[in-house]
């Protein structure tokens, strides 16, 4: 048995913490078989407990996006943490890394740091509801948004309806503020409108979705929703948690050319420390407390270490934009190798790509949304995860997860990645 110290360490965790993991879908759950425990990892890759090398594409979920253990990133938390690692007060710090990711993203003036991109969200929620004195808001079916009530709501059997909560512990009351519509369906979000004038706080959107598979938008989507925003004065809201920092130094933003109104980030901007932070314009950003009545805040919020981790990285990526070209061309050539690896197989299936993320459906149509991302394969999509596992490659354990390539990859992680990836899909 190749994963016997995992497993065994999957037993010991599972009589002490729920399910054995600290966040549900490491415990492969929808792929079947016991979760691999990783010991360490460096650049492109990861080392497991039982002494096994694995050709990482999950890259943390998404921060690790220089690859594992970065030395700048290493050292500048090292250094901070000599110093003592909480204060509970203001450090030069924080206002070091606000400036450069002003700088970085498109249309903010000021930012306010968190440990999540849960509480981001969350919060940017709050801030848009005490801005606009409006209760609802509108969320795309299949867009995460983190784990805070108002977003574990998921579509009934009509196409535009109210939410029912999607886990016990969410009130009806809650559920009721939340509306729902498909991704890249605008005429959804037009009735929406339509159906409650004057009470929608605003719309939040991945503008690239990365957590149903990477989706894109649509053609004149994203700006058809900040028409309708600014028609009917609600606020459009970007979770840029996966995509900021990453698909480009000012993400969609930048990307696509569309302005939102308030934006949200996590992941690439702790640098692989537990850091979010919402964004917006002045105007909105001084309803927040101390400066506004919004409240907002956190014992650990602005942590030096995790600004340390942020702030390396964001240099980095602000100093050396080619990293998103490398990433995009690297990942471009795994798009046509798997591509053809599969096609030559004969099993159905569909990519999507945008930057450094990618996603392989096993569905005949165009993924575009969640109804068409949930018409995949599992079964399909287990047999590839076990096999790429198998073979020392490991992706996400769950079909509705993009891969998320990092920089630290060479051409021959790609070509090996590929190989096997052609090896696999002759047993599908
Ligand atoms: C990961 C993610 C979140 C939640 O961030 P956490 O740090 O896991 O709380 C929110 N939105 C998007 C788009 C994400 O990918």
């Amino acid at each position: 048995m190749i994963y016997k110290r995992s497993s065994e360490l999957f037993v010991a965790a599972q009589k002490v913490i729920p399910g054995g993991v600290n966040s549900p879908v490491r415990a492969f759950k929808s792929v079947g078989g016991d979760p691999i425990f990783v010991k360490e990892a460096k650049g492109a890759y990861l080392y497991d407990e039982d002494g096994r090398k694995l050709i990482d594409y999950i890259a943390s979920w998404g921060p690790m996006i220089l690859g594992h253990a970065h030395k700048p990133v290493v050292d500048a938390v090292v250094q901070k943490a000599q110093k003592g690692t909480s204060f509970g007060m203001p450090t030069e710090i924080e206002t070091k890394i606000a400036e450069l990711a002003i700088s970085m993203v498109p249309g903010i003036d000021k930012i306010r740091f968190v440990n999540s991109g849960t509480e981001a969200c969350m919060s940017a929620i709050r801030l848009a509801r005490g801005f606009s004195g409006r209760e609802k808001i509108i969320k795309f079916a299949g867009c995460y948004h983190g784990h805070s009530d108002s977003f574990l709501i998921q579509a009934g059997s009509g196409a535009v309806t109210f939410g029912s909560p999607n886990s016990p512990g969410v009130t009806t009351g809650t559920a009721k503020d939340t509306l729902l519509a498909d991704y890249n369906n605008i005429d959804q979000v037009k009735a929406l409108f339509a159906a409650n004038p004057g009470e929608i706080a605003a719309i939040i959107i991945e503008p690239v979705a990365g957590n149903m598979g990477c989706i894109l938008p649509a053609e004149g989507f994203l700006q058809g929703l900040r028409e309708l925003c600014d028609e009917n004065g609600a606020l459009l809201i970007f979770d840029e948690v996966m995509t900021g920092f990453r698909l480009a130094k000012g993400g969609v933003q930048e990307l696509m050319d569309v302005q939102a109104d308030i934006v949200t980030f996590g992941k690439v901007i702790g640098g692989g420390l537990p850091v979010g932070a919402f964004a917006a314009r002045a105007e909105i950003m001084s309803h927040l407390a101390p400066e506004g009545p919004v409240y907002q805040a956190g014992t650990l919020s602005g942590n030096p270490l995790a600004m340390a981790a942020g702030l390396a990285m964001l240099t980095e990526l602000n100093e050396n934009p080619a990293v998103f070209t490398s990433l995009k061309d690297k990942t471009e050539y795994l798009h046509k190798g798997i591509e053809q690896a599969l096609t030559e197989s004969g099993v159905i299936f569909t990519i999507n790509r945008l930057g450094s993320m990618i996603s392989v459906h096993f569905a005949k149509d165009a993924v575009v949304d969640f109804k068409t991302a949930a018409a995949g394969d599992n079964d399909t999509f287990k047999k590839f995860f076990h096999g790429l596992l198998a073979e020392g490659i490991y992706i996400a354990p769950s079909a509705y997860e993009s891969w998320f390539l990092n920089d630290a990859l060479s051409y021959q992680d790609l070509d090996d990645t590929i190989a096997a990836v052609a090896k696999v899909s002759k047993t599908l």
